[in-house]
């Protein structure tokens, strides 16, 4: 959009929300840089670790008889009223409240999860004094059930406000037929990223209650870092590999629009979080992050002169499909093939495809491994050192965990290294500290 004035768009995640301290500072926030004009609202969030978030409430309500959900209902009123009174708009939902109570039992269960959103958009336009945009109205499914960008996005460019800002609730929008559905849980995101590429934002920031990407999972390696920036691919490869990020729904719109995504803490404001970039272009360190996966299947192929048959991978690939079995990766030797397939898929199939692939490709044996769990070690800076692996490789080594197998990728950015599942949270401990033992 030429000449039209820099767009950020902020999308606050339910901690971000839960209370009316939280929404005064989301406030402030939004007051500190001029450029953020649109704000994509989840619904309040837990405000302490055994609270309910208002979604889940409403989800109970949904289900529960009606002296149960009447009693939850009363909670989910309470939530917002409080909210609403601290925030100095005492009675504001009351209506919008009494509407819904009455409507809820009516209504579908999209509808009624969707309301958590909407009351918290209220609120927020009016705290901010800006324009309020039920996402019915601007965010549009199509009858594949996935959002319908273009009507979307010209909606959303036809109601940005030329002053002032617009705050669009997330996570819902309008099915053909006019009803409410839902995107999946956690779906705010994606309503801010279908936001953010609509209105040509210079950046998506997505506020949240954790510093940022982390380069391990914190349950695992408590000391894991902030990775400061990364790549989309890298984000990828992360999120693949089992790493929970964002989702890949929350990721595309504006990845395919070159829009940068910044994942900042609302509980640390100051600190400058995570930024997710179409390129890296230096990366002040080899690897960005540690994660992995169990679950997988080495199927393993043995057959003298095995390359000499160019077919025989072909084979192999289409009796895994004809049994819905996916292939992750395929390290070959001389005369040796692995099919390393996600053993929930295998389960239901296990003698049979062993079977299939012995009419298909005539083997001289085909044994099923003890599963085993990937490491996978990712960063756009490893392609340009030496040394990464072999430092991930020693400290495996010296905790006494045993290679399985090993994967360098062709693109160099992603070292997979395949271990026994019992030694898989140890492994993504020891390849944490060798992967990073260069930061020191
Ligand atoms: N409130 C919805 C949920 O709890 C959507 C969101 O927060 O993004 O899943």
């Amino acid at each position: 959009m030429k000449g039209a004035l820099p767009v950020i768009v902020c999308k606050f995640g339910g901690t971000s929300l839960c209370d009316a301290t939280r929404f005064f500072r989301v406030a402030d926030l939004i007051a500190k840089d001029s450029a953020r004009r649109v704000v994509v609202p989840s619904a309040p969030g837990k405000r302490f670790a055994e609270d309910e978030k208002i979604t889940d409430l409403l989800l109970q309500c949904y289900g529960a008889g009606q002296a149960r959900a009447q009693e939850l209902f009363a909670h989910v009123r309470q939530r917002y009223a409080v909210i609403a009174k601290e925030l100095g708009f005492a009675g504001l939902l009351d209506e919008q409240l009494e509407q819904i109570q009455r409507r809820f039992r009516h209504e579908s269960l999209p509808w009624a999860l969707s309301r958590g959103e909407y009351l918290s958009g209220l609120l927020l336009a009016k705290l901010l004094d800006w324009s309020f945009l039920d996402a019915a109205q601007a965010v549009f499914f199509g009858a594949d059930g996935r959002c319908d960008l273009e009507k979307t996005e010209s909606a959303l460019r036809a109601a940005m406000p030329h002053k002032g800002g617009l705050v669009l609730p997330g996570f819902y929008g309008a099915a053909s037929d006019g009803s409410i559905r839902t995107f999946p849980r956690g779906g705010s995101d994606i309503t801010g990223a279908i936001a953010a590429r609509a209105l040509g934002a210079s950046l998506y920031e997505n506020w949240t209650d954790v510093p940022g990407v982390l380069a391990a999972d914190p349950r695992i390696v408590p000391q894991a870092r902030v990775v400061e920036s990364l790549s989309y691919r890298e984000l990828r490869e992360l999120s693949a590999m089992g790493a929970g990020v964002l989702q890949e729904e929350a990721v595309l719109p504006v990845r395919e629009a070159g829009i940068p995504i910044a994942v900042r803490s609302t509980l640390d404001p100051s600190a400058p979080g995570t930024l997710i970039q179409p390129l890296q272009t230096s990366s002040p360190l080899p690897v960005t992050g540690v994660t992995g996966r169990r679950g997988f299947v080495p199927i393993m192929l043995e057959k003298t002169l095995l390359r000499s048959d160019p077919l025989l991978i072909q084979r192999a690939l289409e009796t895994l499909n004809t049994f819905r079995v996916p292939l992750e990766h395929m390290p070959s030797g001389v005369d040796t093939l692995c099919l390393l397939v996600p053993e929930c898929a295998l389960a239901p199939c296990r003698e049979a495809l062993q079977r299939a692939l012995f009419t298909a490709l005539k083997p001289d044996s085909i044994e099923l491994g003890k599963p085993l769990a990937l490491l996978a070690i990712v960063g756009n800076g490893m392609r340009g050192r030496r040394g990464v692996a072999a430092q991930v490789l020693d400290a495996l080594a010296d905790d006494g965990i045993r290679v399985r197998m090993l994967n360098y990728g062709a693109g160099g950015f992603t070292l997979l290294i395949g271990v026994d599942e019992d030694d898989f949270e140890d492994g993504i401990r020891s390849a944490y500290r060798g992967a990073f033992s260069q930061e020191a």
